[in-house]
């Protein structure tokens, strides 16, 4: 007998959490979601890829018409109303997650309380009136990730995306002069929209490559593309910023400063863990949750997905692993396992970059003899009339099976081209069967077909 008062806890209402919470909802379970921001959707919607790219979208269409010879425009765009428009964006998404909420009835809720884990079925929560505790048969992990805060003096005195994106941002106007600390996605995607803007960017980062981490090939392109006029300092480290948004960073031994009317931190994010993870015995010796396929944990009843497994911060990485967590509680046994070989993802800076799987440099380490086939953007209609020719897909695949195992896409509407090598990838799919989709005419998607018929 199942004597627990719920089915399933979520810690968390964000993508890792509601997509499992809503599937087990609609099969009669009992669920309970627990956020302190009281609404669902998590940091995505509350200030990362929905509101930034609400942003990023008005930077385009600008840039679009300016890209154009036959536009004569040079008036930028109000900044306070593409904010306004980003808040009415976000709010309009939250009134849909609300209205998904109440059509699940009385089997789902969402309590705004902040969850410490007791024990494998047991979570107490703290709300701003009381403290309570519940318990579940299944706990479900997904309490995101934060921004990174290096310890830098004078931090205090630099803005985050979350300043920037929040509803209601504090952030409403464009600074002539802007600092970015670190050249990873959020940083460079900030640079580019802004700069897109009319803003003086320079982009401080420790490491000798922007994107740190990825592929040097591919954040070599994607940093060649860079519009020209956006600084970029590598090994540059930040020691110090002032009230008067003065930049001290040290590089090649000397030391430096620069001056700028508002600073952006983008060090990176972490995953952040409910209170009682480590007690329970789920984290491993340097303090990381350890997420075996399908979401499991070290306890039976403990399942996690999202940001906090620390891998694959994307907001439909969470949902499919979310929904995998869903389908394994339901089947009482790991039926799904999540392929990250085949979620892919996309820096929406300007150039976009995009990339799924694995590239050569990391099919090499593999052992996995590798066939490479590559198509240059500007040789494409759609490109050519967009008056955006930068860019290339290049597709990886094992050479002795043919079968695709990575790609990379730069240049305009890479987003979307990603999304087809994906499938894919996930389908199995060899480079002859790219060969053969007919993708089509006058669309960027040709290039994908183009680079793989290279090879047969
Ligand atoms: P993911 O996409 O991995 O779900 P998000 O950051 O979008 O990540 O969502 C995670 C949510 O978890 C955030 O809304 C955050 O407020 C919430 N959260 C963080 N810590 C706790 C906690 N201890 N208890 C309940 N919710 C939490």
């Amino acid at each position: 007998m199942n004597d627990y008062e719920y089915d399933l806890i979520t810690i968390g209402a964000g993508g890792g959490a509601y997509p499992a919470a809503f599937q087990l909802a609609r099969t009669g379970q009992r669920v309970l979601m627990l956020d302190p921001k009281g609404v669902m959707s998590g940091n995505c919607l509350a200030e990362g890829c929905v509101p930034s790219k609400a942003i990023r979208e008005g930077a385009e269409l600008y840039r679009g018409v300016r890209r154009m010879p036959y536009f004569r425009t040079e008036a930028p765009p109000d900044y306070r109303s593409m904010v306004a428009f980003k808040d009415s964006v976000q709010q309009v998404r939250y009134q849909q997650h609300d209205q998904e909420l109440a059509s699940l009835g009385d089997r789902i809720r969402l309590i705004d309380g902040i969850a410490t884990l007791l024990d494998p079925h047991t979570v107490a929560f703290e709300t701003k009136s009381e403290v309570r505790t519940v318990t579940a048969k299944y706990i479900l992990l997904a309490s995101g990730s934060d921004i990174s805060i290096p310890p830098i003096t004078g931090i205090e005195h630099c803005v985050t995306s979350r300043d920037l994106f929040a509803v209601s941002p504090t952030v409403t106007e464009l600074p002539a002069k802007l600092a970015v600390i670190g050249g990873g996605y959020i940083g460079l995607e900030v640079a580019t929209m802004w700069h897109a803007l009319g803003v003086d960017v320079t982009v401080f980062e420790v490491a000798n490559q922007l994107l740190p981490g990825m592929d040097p090939g591919f954040a070599k392109l994607v940093a060649e593309g860079l519009a020209q006029g956006i600084g970029v300092e590598l090994g540059a480290e930040v020691t110090e910023i002032d009230d008067r948004h003065r930049v001290k960073y040290s590089k090649l031994g000397k030391s430096l400063l620069f001056e700028a009317d508002l600073v952006l931190l983008a060090t990176g994010r972490h995953p952040v863990l409910p209170l009682g993870a480590e007690a329970l015995g789920l984290l491993d010796e340097r303090g990381r949750l350890v997420v075996g396929p399908g979401g499991t944990t070290k306890e039976r009843s403990i399942f996690a997905a999202g940001d906090i497994t620390g891998t694959q911060m994307l907001f439909h990485a969470a949902t499919r692993e979310s929904l995998a967590v869903a389908h394994n509680i339901l089947a009482g046994r790991t039926v799904d396992r999540v392929d990250p070989q085949t979620i892919p993802a996309t820096i929406f800076t300007f150039p976009e970059a995009a990339w799924v799987g694995s590239t050569r440099a990391d099919l090499a380490t593999r052992g996995i003899e590798t066939v490479e086939v590559a198509a240059p953007f500007d040789h494409e209609a759609r490109t050519q009339i967009l008056n955006e020719p930068y860019g290339e897909v290049r597709l990886f695949g094992e050479a002795r099976s043919g079968r695709l195992l990575g790609a990379w896409v730069v240049g305009k509407e890479a987003g979307q081209l990603i999304g087809e090598l994906a499938t894919a990838i996930a389908l199995g799919a060899t480079i002859a069967d790219v060969a053969s989709v007919a993708d089509q005419h006058p669309l960027a998607h040709e290039a994908i077909s183009r680079a793989a018929r290279t090879l047969v």
